[in-house]
């Protein structure tokens, strides 16, 4: 098989991966950079962020702050070092995207405009009206393209990372346009694929979300982290689960149950105000919220849609002019989706699955256990999102840790050998492989159908490890993963074509999310506590004895993923009570 090279090989061209892949450029100018993509890169899910990005910019507010809040909204979980290097560099970051032509919103004297979010108690979050994620991957987008040794392969899909004698040296990737099998060797790879949200059936992320790096990390043996804290948004729309963002309470919006009471009152949340009051009510943490409508929905105090059970979201008071000047994406979304106009109608929403909070396992710099290996963004756990990430932190976790892995893996390639021969043998046994299994029928008479097992998943995640979970619930869907990951060895693939064959590649994310459900099953049984989004019935208390530990779930041939655990870092703030709106 004939091999493609490159200095350093980043896998996914979201946020993360082209702020990594400006920073290899800028760090050495003489280090040449892939990035490998599977779509288009402007189709990443980053695309999609409508609220914003957290960093401290007005004078009343102090990093001390920011990481404060971080640190609680994570229920104590996240490592403090990584917080206070996050807190510390997100302002630079979001000052240089400004540099680069991200165009954030402005106050009336020109000073950039910052709102409320969920759990922080000061005004931090930098937007770009309500399409924030999309300004800064068209600004990340046009400014990659300056930098000459940046060179793109769009549209190729990584199948597998090439190791040899404990060190990552490149990947296998279709080209999907052609069907063609290649490999690319790389000193230094770095994965920066994403989230994995549709391991579950109802969440707001896109299709291509499917935790793809951190199986391919998982299965080259490096742990994956914290992979049982699964967030929640409180606000998504009924059907599709399209995200209606954090920021229409921050503007002031109400969460109303079937009665048209602010139900969030009863929750240990504060009292109802005419203004939001920040942390308080409707503008608490995600994991909190969204636990609250699990709790009025038991109390039958929700309303029954087709689409199951939801409440109002009522912002028919801010009135149309702030509606159309600061969340004008909102009201857009209400009317192509759900045919009604938030100026005038409640919006029904329900909890959904939004965000991981695990991933592939770092340190402070993005580099993993394996050597040559580097992971940032949503695919990563460095961490400093804990049992819960606060809204409008992950933007800026995108550029803080995308930018220290560029730069990390710049440093680590420098004067290295590239992947010799033994990995050119693997792409090609990789090659083989996907020819056996997928394109020459493999059992494709009498095999298994991929919807089957995709819906199977889909059940058993959604009852066995959604907002509130029990060693009940999560050893039945233990049980049916396990049975799917069998089945899916013999799956029936109908079509063998060469160009743009989706199914093989829908095959393979299959193939991806079963290991990240395994993992999030399987980390949740071996957590006999409540914290964050965590929530177990059995054991509803927090226990910083035992568990204020990130959990590492390591693959284990043949079965289940063993789970060991690693202390937090604790640098200034001991665990404490999280206590919002009083
Ligand atoms: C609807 C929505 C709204 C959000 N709003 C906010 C917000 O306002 N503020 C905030 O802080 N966060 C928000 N988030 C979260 C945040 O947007 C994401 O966590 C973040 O954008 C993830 O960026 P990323 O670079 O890690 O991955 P992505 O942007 O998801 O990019 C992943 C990349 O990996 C590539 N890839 C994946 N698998 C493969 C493979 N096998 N082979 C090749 N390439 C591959 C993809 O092609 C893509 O380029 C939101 C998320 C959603 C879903």
């Amino acid at each position: 098989m004939e091999m493609l090279s490159h200095d350093i090989l980043i896998v996914g061209g979201g946020g993360a991966g082209l702020r990594a892949a400006i920073a290899v450029a800028e760090t050495d100018p003489a280090l040449n950079v892939a990035v490998v993509s599977k779509v288009y890169p402007m189709r990443s899910h980053t695309v999609s962020a409508e609220g914003g990005a957290a960093a401290v910019v007005r004078p009343d507010d102090s990093f001390e702050d920011h990481a404060y809040d971080t640190i609680s909204g994570g229920d104590w979980l996240p490592d403090q070092d990584a917080v206070e290097a996050f807190v510390n560099e997100a302002p630079r970051e979001l000052v240089q995207m400004e540099h680069w032509g991200c165009p954030w919103s402005r106050e009336p004297d020109g000073s950039v405009a910052v709102r409320p979010f969920g759990g922080m108690k000061i005004e931090r979050t930098w937007y770009a009206s309500d399409k924030t994620g999309f300004h800064m991957l068209h600004t990340l987008f046009q400014t990659s393209l300056k930098y000459d040794p940046i060179q793109r392969y769009d549209e190729w899909f990584v199948t597998k990372l090439l190791v040899d004698d404990g060190r990552c040296q490149g990947v296998v990737a279709i080209e999907l346009a052609t069907g063609r099998i290649r490999g690319i060797s790389a000193k230094a790879v770095i994965i920066c694929t994403g989230g994995c949200g549709k391991v579950f059936p109802f969440t707001t992320n896109a299709n291509i979300k499917n935790g793809d790096g951190m199986s391919l990390a998982y299965r080259a043996g490096v742990p994956l982290k914290d992979m049982e804290f699964i967030q929640y948004h409180p606000t998504g729309l009924p059907f599709t689960g399209i995200l209606i963002t954090e920021a229409t309470r921050s503007e002031g919006g109400y969460l109303l149950n079937k009665d048209g009471y602010r139900y969030l009152q009863d929750y240990d949340l504060g009292t109802p105000q005419p203004q939001p009051v920040l942390r308080s009510m409707e503008l608490g943490p995600r994991d909190r919220l969204s636990q609250a409508f699990v709790k009025e929905q038991e109390k039958g105090r929700t309303l029954k849609g087709p689409y199951g059970d939801y409440v109002n979201l009522d912002i028919r008071h801010l009135g149309e002019k702030v509606i159309n000047s600061k969340i004008p994406f909102v009201r857009e979304l209400c009317l192509k989706y759900e045919n009604i106009d938030p100026v005038t109608d409640l919006i029904p929403v329900r909890p959904v699955v939004h965000y991981m909070m695990g991933g592939i396992h770092t340190d402070i710099h993005g580099a993993t256990p394996m050597e040559g290996l580097f992971a940032a963004g949503e695919a990563a756990c460095v961490s400093i999102n804990g049992a819960n990430r606060l809204g409008s932190n992950s933007l800026t976790e995108l550029l803080v840790f995308g930018a220290r892995v560029g730069r990390a893996a710049a440093e680590y390639a420098s004067g290295r050998n590239g992947g010799g021969r033994a990995v050119a043998a693997q792409a090609a046994d990789e090659e083989e492989r996907i020819e056996r299994q997928y394109r020459r029928g493999g059992s494709r008479s009498g095999g298994e159908k991929m919807a089957d097992i995709r819906q199977r998943m889909h059940d058993a995640m959604e009852s066995g490890a959604g907002i509130y979970r029990s060693a009940e619930s999560l050893a039945q869907a233990a049980q049916e993963i396990s049975t799917l990951q069998d089945r899916i060895q013999r799956l029936a693939l109908d079509d063998s074509s060469q160009t743009f064959n989706t199914e093989l590649v829908a095959a393979v994310e299959l193939t991806y999310m079963l290991d990240v459900a395994e993992t999030i099953i399987h980390s949740a049984i071996q957590r006999t506590e409540s914290r964050g989004s965590h929530q177990r019935t059995d054991y509803p208390e927090r226990d910083d004895d035992a568990y204020l530990t990130h959990s590492l779930a390591l693959r284990q041939p043949g079965g289940a993923p063993a789970i060991e655990y690693q202390p937090v870092t604790i640098t200034k703030w001991p665990p404490g009570e999280r206590i919002y709106g009083r």
